[in-house]
């Protein structure tokens, strides 16, 4: 049995986003929005905060410290989210093959890989929602950058040969090899 939530209640269950939620338009035929991906930084005086997106620097909103961003920085890495709601309804789809469906993206937004999930929209959807977040949090703290073009690039998984389920690194851009995920 679907759930049937409208914008707003979706809306609201992508609020324990600590960067947010934004809608990107609904290209696909349903509501689709951006996720910036980023982890609080901390600063030498001991604040923990987010920095803003598009810089590779952050200023400390306590003492005013610039410094460096070592991790991800915000829009770096995103995840797009498919709502599966009908821009002209306004309320998710009936079919029952439908799903949230969340796809982790780089530059210029190209998708990282194959990591697409999907949330079936029974009942409870929300907390699985907030979990398959948390899990796409977890993967793109380990992705790795192409040594030339400095992009974050995804993991890819071997499909034949004696590799067959390893998963591995290439920036496809740069044609650059970077390494298998189990030896790094
Ligand atoms: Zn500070
Ligand atoms: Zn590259």
């Amino acid at each position: 049995m679907i759930d049937t939530f409208d914008r707003a209640r979706f809306e609201q269950a992508l609020g324990f986003l600590p960067l947010g939620a934004k809608f990107i338009g609904a290209k696909s035929g349903q509501l689709e929005y951006l996720v910036p991906i980023c982890n609080k930084i901390r600063c030498y005086c001991g604040t923990k905060f987010y920095p803003a997106p598009g810089y590779s620097t952050a200023k400390c909103p306590k003492c005013g410290r610039v410094g460096e961003i070592t991790g991800l920085t915000p829009g770096e890495v995103s995840v797009k989210v498919y709502s599966s709601i009908d821009p002209i309804t306004g309320v998710c789809r009936e079919s029952g093959d439908d799903s949230i469906r969340l796809v982790m993206v780089g530059h210029k937004g190209k998708p990282l890989g194959k990591i697409d999930n999907y949330t079936t929209r029974i009942a409870g959807w929300e907390e699985r929602l907030k979990n398959k977040f948390r899990i796409m949090w977890a993967i793109a703290q380990t992705l790795p950058r192409c040594p030339k073009c400095h992009h974050v690039v995804g993991w890819n998984v071997c499909k034949s040969g004696q590799n067959k389920d390893r998963m591995f690194a290439r920036c496809w851009g740069c044609n650059v090899w970077i390494g298998w995920k189990d030896e790094t």
